[in-house]
């Protein structure tokens, strides 16, 4: 993948077991294949729960799919006594690209705050994964705070102690816009993805800042996928929802600018 390849990233959350896991991926790389998808042209990532990513892992090698896949949370630690916890390490050893970080849903219901994200981003990059890391404001801090600000500083805290060089993905998701069918405007979208590539440049480098792709996510669908990916700071889309739609994930994935 060259820089800011477009990503179309597709969140299962706790959705589809293995063996449901197993047909899905089949069928959505023979359809992608059958519409003569380049994964050159966008890259297609698949972040099933934890207890299927040894099935993919098995598929996507056997078959050599062009599909790539990750965690949709790690452990910020190594290894030891943390019970119900997954290791970076574990990702790595069933080629898992990336891992999802930060995403609302830890966030809410799993008491994540800045400060755990960003000792899991660390942890990601000690794995060799590339962290996905998400940021968004909910509804209320969008009225106080202005769409910028609760994003920007939640980077912010996520990158401290990030070296400039690390290969990231950062994706925006309104909190309002996930599972909402409300998704931003491509417009909105774009203020805040600006915002967040130029604080890459202020904390990291004016090249990461070039390079680094910024999502967006909140109800994309195959009718709005298109003007977004038409910003010029939106690199592709993290997709929940509709990621489980295998005819309208495929159209997503092969949206037209
Ligand atoms: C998500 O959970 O990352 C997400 C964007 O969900 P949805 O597409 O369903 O809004």
């Amino acid at each position: 993948v060259t820089d800011r390849t477009p990503l179309i990233a597709g969140n299962w959350k706790m959705n589809l077991d293995h063996l449901q896991a197993i047909a899905f991926v089949q069928k959505l790389a023979w359809t992608l294949k059958d519409a003569g998808h380049d994964y050159r042209d966008t890259e297609v990532a698949l972040f099933p729960p934890f207890t299927d990513l040894r099935s993919v892992q098995t598929l996507v090698a056997a078959d050599k799919y062009d599909l790539v896949y990750g965690g949709q949370d790690l452990s910020a630690q190594d290894s030891g006594a943390y019970t119900g916890e997954i290791s970076g390490a574990f990702l790595a050893a069933l080629d898992a690209k990336y891992v999802i970080i930060g995403h609302s849903e830890r966030r809410s219901y799993h008491n994540e705050t800045d400060e755990v994200v960003a000792a899991k981003v660390k942890a990601a990059l000690r794995h060799g994964l590339v962290p996905v890391i998400c940021v968004g404001e909910t509804a209320e801090d969008l009225e106080k705070h202005g769409p910028s600000a609760v994003p920007v500083g939640q980077l912010r805290v996520a990158l401290e102690g990030v070296p400039a060089d690390a290969d990231i993905v950062v994706a925006y998701e309104p909190v309002w816009a996930i599972g909402s069918g409300q998704a931003a405007t491509p417009e909105q979208a774009q203020q805040v993805a600006g915002a967040l590539r130029a604080l890459l440049g202020e904390l990291l480098s004016a090249d990461a800042a070039a390079a680094t792709r910024i999502l967006y996510g909140g109800s994309v669908k195959a009718n709005n996928i298109a003007g977004f990916l038409r910003e010029p700071d939106v690199d592709g889309a993290l997709v929940g929802g509709a990621s489980l739609d295998l005819a309208e994930f495929a159209s997503i994935v092969r949206f037209k600018k």
